[in-house]
């Protein structure tokens, strides 16, 4: 489903005036496979708030930007964002086979976005990543990459092989989960190149996402050589409470796919219903690290507005004392560190 009407024809609950005109300004996508997740009555549902378009989507405050993690900023030729010096963005296609509500792309992504490159523009971002020896790590991310057919999947990562001074390739996407069925032998096959090691940094935000077949497509990519992390951005109205985001992340690590990121929202024009308080996302962060095996940890995180790239948004656990440092525990007790000696308490 593309659009407001064919939403309307499937039993979507979208009787709202002026949700013709989000359907103007952004992109809107949902998959046979997502669809099936959402109460198509309830506009609150977790699943309905980051797939179906609402009208406060057409309300901008003044904080948001139209690239608000500033790639544009960053990027030399056109499909490269070099932001950190070891690691290069790539981002091949601007399509998505869903248009997430609160994208931080949301300007650049779907059919009046950027596009794919053309042969010269990929030629020039090969190029410059072939240039540049300092690049250790190529993020293919867009847009979806998983939405190219194995055939370019692979010819890119042909393309990736011959270059000595990139040793991984990480790809961003959700279609595991948003259509698992694209997950093929012949794609995971495809993510591989010889002399590389490929991770795919799997994109979901609720537990109702883990359904058998994203869990069959997360299977076959890790029996097929592909590591696996996730990223999540934390939502208001979709997982800001600690039940939601300890089922998220140990969705996760049940399903052999390491917890990385967890996004503060991106200040993308017409996301505010979306925005959540650092202050909350420190709470929360906090009690997953009091609640939950080490392993279900990810990083909490914000771009920093402009280009300034990613910051770790946790509260630490440590602070400078007159003599070391003050260590709190998992239960909040603050201890001395390194402890004090019967010497030093005299
Ligand atoms: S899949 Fe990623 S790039 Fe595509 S709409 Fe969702 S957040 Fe944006």
């Amino acid at each position: 489903m593309k659009s407001v009407a064919e939403l309307q024809a499937a039993g979507f609950a979208l009787n709202v005036t002026g949700l013709d005109a989000v359907g103007d300004k952004y992109a809107i996508g949902i998959t046979p496979a997502v669809a099936a997740l959402i109460d198509p009555n309830d506009p609150n549902d977790p699943m309905a708030r980051q797939f179906v378009p609402r009208v406060e989507e057409l309300t901008t405050t003044p904080e948001e930007r139209d690239d608000p993690i500033g790639d544009l900023a960053h990027s030399p030729v056109e499909g490269i964002v070099h932001r950190y010096p070891d690691r290069v963005l790539l981002k091949a296609v601007h399509v998505c086979p869903v248009y997430c509500r609160f994208c931080f792309r949301r300007e650049m992504v779907g059919p009046q976005g950027l596009g794919t490159l053309t042969p010269a523009e990929l030629d020039a971002a090969i190029a410059y990543i072939a240039e540049h020896e300092e690049i250790w790590e190529v993020i293919l991310t867009g847009g979806d990459p998983l939405v190219l057919s194995p055939r370019r999947l692979r010819d890119l990562m042909e393309r990736l092989a011959p270059i000595e001074h990139v040793k991984i390739v990480r790809f961003h996407t959700r279609v595991p989960v948003v259509e698992p069925e694209r997950v093929d032998d012949a794609m995971v096959s495809a993510l591989r190149a010889s002399g590389k090691t490929t991770y795919l940094a799997v994109h979901a935000n609720h537990p109702r996402e883990f359904t058998a077949a994203a869990k069959t497509a997360f299977a076959r990519l890790v029996e097929g050589g592909v590591a696996l992390v996730s990223q999540s951005v934390l939502l208001a109205g979709v997982n800001d409470d600690f039940d939601t985001l300890a089922a998220l992340m140990r969705g996760f690590v049940e399903n052999r796919i390491k917890p990385y990121y967890l996004h503060h929202p991106d200040l993308a024009p017409g996301t505010g219903h979306f925005r959540v308080s650092v202050e909350r996302g420190q709470e929360l962060v906090a009690q997953l690290r009091g609640r939950l095996s080490g392993l279900c940890q990810p990083t909490y995180v914000l771009d920093i507005p402009g280009g300034h790239g990613k910051s770790p948004l946790a509260v630490s656990m440590a602070q400078l004392a007159d003599q070391g440092h003050l260590v709190a525990d998992w239960q909040g007790n603050v201890h001395q560190y390194p402890p004090k000696t019967p010497n030093s308490e005299q």
